[in-house]
């Protein structure tokens, strides 16, 4: 979508009311606080900030009451325009550049952006569990680490894969649907296998890599299959780990984006990364394969209007809160989030 439809959509924050109220309300318009649909618009100025009444507890709500955008000092179009820019970018976009180009300062679009990400996280730990054809992998984030000088001065190379520095990821895909990345402090057996038996259906296949963690794991769920990359094998008779090293690499893109990430807020970055894979649809595409027409599967994005629909049916209901201690960024609570 280009940003002039965009634009042309949404002009004013009514056009943006009007938008979150066809989509957290497609199933009728609804109460924030007691959940009731016994609910009548108010008239004259209250119509104008779509104010509506709530006949059971007495109490006047908005579409965005009780969520992440109550109480929002910037207007509703520029949130709509700084997810625009985030959401439409293939691999995310860095909160300097959003900034220059809608006038926003760059700490609120972080803020925003930061709120956003804890809440793609925060939904994916509700949603349904992977099911069918699963991959494990570890994916490693960071920069090199500085050569260090082993005991006799000299320097010492460093480790790649399992035993490196950097910080380890979790990753989860099912094949042709979604994907979980959990950033754990290590990647051993005790770590992994409470996440993994959290997000994936025990009537799984599982396939990995050699690892040996993975192989106790996955006696867990129905049916294992590896192959050995250390013995060359990287795909035999389908099993492969083809579309969680696939995710890797859309990790791996995080860095021409954001050139500094913390390691307190990895997670949210991975966050929306893994918003980025899973708000996509299966497609079925026919392709000339070897002279022959075939029919493939292709994963494509979503159209932009839909990603933002499943966006904000979930952002609506939760309320996102920053800790004034410790600077973190939390979910609060959860009324009226149709999937809590
Ligand atoms: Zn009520």
């Amino acid at each position: 979508m280009k940003l002039t439809d965009f634009q042309e959509a949404f002009p004013d924050d009514a056009a943006c009311m009007r938008f979150l109220e066809e989509t957290v309300w497609a199933n009728g318009r609804h109460c924030p606080d007691c959940g009731c649909l016994n609910t009548v618009p108010l008239a004259g100025k209250a119509a104008a900030r779509h104010l509506y009444h709530c006949r059971d507890c007495h109490k006047q709500f908005t579409v965005t009451s009780g969520t992440w955008l109550h109480s929002r000092k910037l207007p509703l179009t520029k949130y709509f325009e700084i997810l625009y820019y985030s959401v439409n970018s293939s691999f995310g976009m860095a909160s300097t550049r959003i900034a220059e180009w809608t006038g926003v300062s760059q700490k609120s679009v972080w803020k925003i952006l930061q709120a956003f990400r804890e809440l793609q996280g925060f939904w994916l730990t509700m949603a349904d569990k992977l099911a069918n054809t699963v991959e494990f992998d570890t994916k490693y984030v960071g920069g090199k680490p500085r050569k260090a000088k082993g005991e006799t001065g000299q320097k010492v190379k460093n480790k790649r894969g399992r035993g490196t520095d950097k910080q380890p990821v979790f990753v989860a895909a099912e094949r042709q649907g979604e994907v979980r990345a959990t950033v754990v402090p290590d990647e051993s057996e005790a770590t992994i296998r409470p996440l993994a038996e959290a997000q994936v259906d025990p009537q799984a296949h599982i396939m990995s890599d050699g690892d040996g963690a993975f192989a106790k794991i996955a006696r867990s769920f129905a049916l294992h299959s590896q192959c050995s990359h250390r013995d060359w094998d990287f795909a035999r008779d389908g099993v492969h780990n083809n579309t969680a090293e696939s995710f890797n690499s859309w990790v791996e893109h995080m860095r021409d984006v954001h050139f500094f990430v913390s390691k307190p807020h990895l997670q949210r970055y991975v966050n929306d990364v893994m918003s980025r894979w899973n708000l996509r649809v299966a497609v079925e595409r026919e392709v000339t394969h070897r002279g022959q027409r075939v029919v493939r599967v292709f994963m494509e994005k979503m159209p932009l209007l839909d990603r933002l629909r499943t966006i904000f049916v979930h952002a609506v209901g939760c309320q996102v809160r920053r800790d004034r201690i410790t600077g973190g960024i939390a979910v609060a609570s959860c009324r009226s989030c149709p999937s809590y």
